[in-house]
């Protein structure tokens, strides 16, 4: 694998493999790698002939000081995980890389309010940061293809809005979600939760499974407060269980009001906030 911790190395490099006519594929982290991200980098293998990873923790999308000084930081266990899933490229710049004090790398786009419910709710600012720095990189990597996870939906829905605007030409492919074998999405920020709560932290999962069976023959709001009353548990808080439109993001009360509908949910366990999503119906559309 290499390694590139200076934007005009990774660029010389990845221009040498373009015009060799080799396909790139990239996916954005933030570290402490788990099997959800090396899942993106098989995905960019078995249809690229590159795959390029990206580790850096994003500032700007953290609206919580304490959750960015909290973030796991597991350099060289990821640099091994990432040979062993065969990845060919680590970029891993640093902030003035990102962000070069004598620019401004803001991008306004119009997101035609995704980035209003759920996460926008509870993380004000958060998207901004995302959209502004999944566009730094593309503007950097300019890769074919972009591989992000479904675990992320509010953010993959955003970013699939951006390319419509800006990096037309870089298709989005978003992978499933990779769970713990009790269904816990694997996330950097399970190894924070204490002990106990990570046994609990399944229940989040089962009730997403639970709700989707009830779906067929109850109304969305009244499966809403079934998960709400399920999730009160001690240690456990829950910000939002919301049923939307895959597309708009826009809540849905049945399953006739939308093609394709996701479950999306953030709960806290402890200090540490949990987020997961389950397709109710439609995924087979979201494939590509
Ligand atoms: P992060 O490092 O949390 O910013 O995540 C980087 C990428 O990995 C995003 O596209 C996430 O959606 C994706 N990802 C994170 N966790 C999982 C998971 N459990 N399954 C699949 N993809 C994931």
């Amino acid at each position: 694998m290499y390694l590139f911790k200076r934007i005009t190395d990774l660029q010389d490099f990845l221009d040498r493999q373009r015009k060799a006519g080799k396909t790139i594929g990239f996916a954005p982290t933030m570290g402490a790698l788990h099997e959800g991200h090396l899942s993106l980098i098989r995905s960019c293998n078995s249809e690229n002939d590159l795959s390029v990873c990206s580790i850096f923790v994003n500032p700007t999308q953290f609206n919580d000081p304490a959750d960015l000084a909290a973030y796991p930081i597991t350099l060289e266990t990821d640099i091994s995980l990432l040979c062993k899933a065969d990845c060919s490229v680590l970029f891993l710049p640093g902030r003035d890389e990102i962000y070069p004090a004598d620019r401004d790398t803001k991008l306004s786009i119009n997101l035609d309010g995704l980035d209003q419910p759920m996460e926008g709710r509870f993380r004000p600012g958060h998207f901004e940061g995302v959209v502004q720095v999944v566009n730094r990189l593309l503007d950097i990597v300019r890769p074919d293809s972009l591989y992000m996870g479904q675990k992320d939906f509010q953010q993959l829905t955003i970013i699939r809005k951006m390319l419509e605007q800006v990096h037309r030409e870089v298709r989005l492919v978003m992978c499933p979600v990779v769970r713990e074998a009790d269904g816990l999405a694997m996330s950097s920020r399970n190894r924070r939760l204490a002990p106990e709560l990570r046994k609990e932290a399944a229940l989040i999962s089962r009730t997403l499974q639970e709700a989707v069976s009830r779906s067929k023959n109850q109304s969305f709001p009244q499966i809403a407060l079934w998960a709400r009353q399920q999730l009160k548990r001690p240690g456990f808080r829950m910000e939002y269980f919301e049923f939307v439109d895959a597309l708009s993001l826009m809540p849905v009360e049945s399953l006739e009001e939308a093609s394709a509908v996701v479950i999306c949910t953030a709960v806290w366990a402890g200090e540490v906030r949990l987020i997961d999503t389950i397709f109710v119906k439609g995924r087979e559309s979201f494939t590509k």
